[in-house]
């Protein structure tokens, strides 16, 4: 018999910690397995992430967490991508959609087709040609169609929704399962004196918590895997020099739109995320280059309707752990990390990182072996999502700024560099390593940051361009038609789920 793990522990109650305990309550029987949640309201979470990628759909659906209910208690709304503004220019926008461009290619990706009608005069954006763009665009929405012939089974969407409240549901789901809660501050993490490996917790009323496997979900304060196990951030703040957030809420003004929106600013950028009952709001920009004071400005002139709190400030630093997983300690979420919240990503991180800890499931004797491919398959998703995020920077026209001319001349990652170069010389992009991001998610991004392709795939050259251009073309007119007929966002979610 393989020696199981008998005293699970999660240490911290936001999006992170319940999450993990949702996913394992779901798994485990507590009379085998007990989980405990350290928590402390004195202390509390960062209440921020809001908007999300469409993988959550099946974290909710394997916790067997019905959508409607979700999407009232969290006052979700969908997104089907994000609108970027003044990112590769002032004055430009465009759209990074979910799901693909084009639908039946016969084996070629579309942009191959629209650099070949564009050669021969068309003027409309690659975002034309994606349903989730056409919908976003309209401010209209319908859950996919499972009918796969019909056009509407391309629709790919997330939320955007209220991260506390979010927390606050999964914690009722884990309680109902045996996941039990303590709260209180943690005064002292007791560890083994030979191995290092955790042993227990000693809190603020001198409660003692023990347990075999912790999980550090406490965000930036990385209570156990830093402060404990001594586990270094490896810094990227060189890619991505930001390093402060402000947030606010607002009131909503003007249709509720489906799609998160980022506008770039001189030294960052700033969100839109519409949830049913407020929007969110944050800048996101370099302190070196850009005052507080400032800052705070440019996002309350930025904000659609009144806001509702004053701007709350946030540092970070941009990074990854060395090793997430040390001794007997796996980091999720913030204490894990941080990439900046321009694709979304943190939460699908937090995810990933629980669900691969599921399939390796390890027994009590931790094999190393276990933790190693952990480790090496958290850090590859952790920097293939850098890559993504940085080539928004870096593939910028703009230097109107001291900080947009030090992005668009920095070296970034070679792994990033070889992508940028082959579809800029070739129109070619592959997903390497189960990679999160698709190609079309690319092929949006650089064509959207204006990277086009000198060259394209000779065998679609060699095609009747106009041929080419009409079917594309009664692509394009056949989504309009059929996001024409749809409820808008805010129609279908009234009817759906609303919030309370
Ligand atoms: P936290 O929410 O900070 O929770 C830490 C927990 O640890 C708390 O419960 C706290 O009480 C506990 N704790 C800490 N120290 C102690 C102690 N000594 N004793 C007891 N308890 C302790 N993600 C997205 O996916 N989409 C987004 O749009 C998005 N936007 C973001 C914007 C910003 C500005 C930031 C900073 C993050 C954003 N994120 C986003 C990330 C997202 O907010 C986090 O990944 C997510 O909320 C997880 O946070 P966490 O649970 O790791 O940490």
């Amino acid at each position: 018999m393989q020696p199981m793990l008998r005293n699970i522990v999660i240490v911290g109650g936001g999006s992170a910690g319940w999450m993990t305990a949702a996913a394992l309550s779901s798994l485990l029987d507590p009379k085998e397995v007990s989980i405990t949640l350290v928590e402390s309201d004195q202390i509390g979470t960062i209440g921020v992430g809001e908007a999300t990628i469409p993988d959550i759909i099946n974290f909710n659906a394997i916790l067997g967490i019905p959508e409607a209910e979700f999407m009232k208690a969290t006052h979700a709304t969908f997104k089907l991508g994000i609108r970027f503004i003044d990112w590769s220019r002032k004055g430009h926008q465009y759209i990074h959609p979910f799901g693909q461009h084009g639908v039946d290619m016969r084996g070629f990706d579309f942009h191959q087709y629209w650099l070949h009608g564009r050669a021969a005069g068309n003027s409309h954006p690659i975002e034309d040609y994606s349903l989730c763009s056409v919908m976003a665009k309209a401010n209209k929405f319908v859950l996919p169609d499972p009918n796969p012939s019909s056009l509407l089974s391309h629709v790919r969407y997330a939320y955007h929704f209220d991260a506390t409240l979010y927390a606050r549901f999964l914690r009722d789901y884990a309680e109902e399962r045996g996941v039990k809660r303590v709260e209180g501050v943690i005064r002292e993490v007791r560890q083994h004196g030979e191995s290092g490996a955790i042993t227990g917790l000693l809190l603020d009323n001198n409660r003692e918590v023990e347990g075999d496997f912790f999980f550090d979900c406490t965000g930036f304060r990385g209570l156990l895997i830093e402060q404990a196990l001594g586990v270094p951030l490896t810094d990227w703040s060189h890619w991505l020099p930001c390093d402060t957030a402000l947030a606010v809420p607002s009131e909503h003004h003007g249709p509720l739109s489906a799609y998160t929106q980022s506008t770039a600013k001189t030294a960052g950028w700033q969100w839109r995320i519409p949830t049913q009952k407020r929007v969110g709001n944050g800048h996101i920009f370099c302190s070196e280059y850009l005052g507080q004071d400032e800052a705070t400005q440019m996002l309350l002139d930025g904000l659609e309707g009144a806001s509702l709190a004053d701007p709350r400030p946030i540092r970070f630093k941009t990074g990854v752990r060395e090793q997430m997983w040390s001794k007997n300690c796996i980091a999720i979420g913030l204490a894990s990390g941080f990439l900046e919240p321009l694709e979304s990503t943190s939460i699908y991180l937090i995810q990933e990182g629980i669900s691969r800890f599921i399939s390796l499931f390890p027994d009590a004797s931790l094999a190393n072996v276990i933790r190693d491919e952990y480790n090496r398959h958290m850090r590859t998703e952790y920097e293939q999502v850098r890559d993504f995020i940085i080539l928004h920077y870096k593939a910028t026209e703009r230097d109107d700024t001291p900080f947009w001319t030090y992005c668009r001349n920095m070296k970034v990652p070679d792994s990033l560099t070889y992508k940028m170069q082959l579809f800029e010389q070739a129109a070619r992009v592959f997903r390497y390593e189960e990679e999160l991001f698709t190609r079309p998610s690319w092929v949006a991004v650089m064509i959207g940051q204006n990277i086009l392709p000198r060259a394209y795939n000779p065998i679609i050259a060699g095609l009747p361009a106009d041929q080419v251009n009409e079917s594309i073309e009664s692509m394009r007119q056949a989504m309009e038609a059929v996001t024409a007929k749809l409820p808008t966002h805010a129609q279908f979610i009234a009817r759906y789920c609303p919030a309370g």
